[in-house]
């Protein structure tokens, strides 16, 4: 697996009554560390790694609007492609998303809801990877003689890829945010998977026949998760 996992922006409050680390989820603070009384705030990002999974799955369902806007353009560095976001508002339900000559992406509906777009901008994301990353992972497999016996594409916080003992390769649809250099040493690190699990010093000599310098690129690769903006993380 390849992780991607970035430390989301935390509060810290103290409370007499605490007497252990409380993490706390909501939509109006986000996410808050409430910590005993002179406790050493250092402990906390510790913490919260070993609670990634749950901090991740609960973020994801909060919706935590305050620090959500609406992007200007979006840029998919893996097509090399820049999209300008125009915005229409209308009396529909649904946000409506047409894609326009020039790369224009035009927004109409109720657009005033940056969850809303979100939403219909995260759908517009995971079909344009799907129809990306699928046929490529295939190229590379049968380029390098790597077999895969299935993949999906899919919105995943914590990791860029995974490779299950079945040979099931799970990508991360916001890899197209990522340069193509990155990208591709995700998907040829996870197909290496296919022939070692874990990663050990032969996982990684495998690797390297496929990826020179790839410990460096997975450095480069875990930065990159900031490059993923905002409101794809919704
Ligand atoms: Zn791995």
């Amino acid at each position: 697996m390849t992780q991607a996992w970035t430390m989301p922006e935390y509060s810290v409050r103290e409370s007499k009554r605490a007497r252990q680390v409380i993490i706390k989820i909501s939509s109006s603070m986000g996410l808050e560390v409430v910590v005993p009384v002179r406790f050493s705030r250092s402990e906390i990002p510790a913490i919260l790694w070993t609670k990634a999974r749950w901090i991740e799955k609960t973020l994801a369902q909060t919706r935590p609007v305050k620090e959500l806007k609406r992007p200007k353009s979006i840029t998919f560095g893996l097509l090399d492609e820049n999209w300008k976001a125009e915005y229409s508002p209308a009396q529909t339900q649904q946000v409506g998303l047409f894609e326009k000559a020039g790369n224009v992406l035009l927004l109409t509906g109720p657009v005033e809801d940056p969850v809303a777009v979100a939403e219909t901008l995260n759908r517009w994301v995971q079909k344009r990877a799907k129809e990306v990353l699928v046929p490529w992972l295939g190229r590379l497999s049968s380029e390098l003689s790597l077999p895969f016996s299935r993949v999906s594409v899919r919105r995943q916080r914590t990791k860029w890829g995974s490779c299950s003992a079945e040979k099931s390769i799970s990508l991360n649809r916001n890899l197209l945010f990522l340069p193509l250099p990155l990208a591709r040493y995700v998907l040829v690190h996870e197909l290496c998977h296919g022939r070692r699990l874990d990663h050990s010093k032969k996982f990684w000599s495998l690797l390297e026949t496929f990826e020179p310098n790839s410990r460096q690129t997975a450095a480069k690769v875990r930065e990159a998760a900031d490059s993923v903006p905002r409101w794809a993380q919704v």
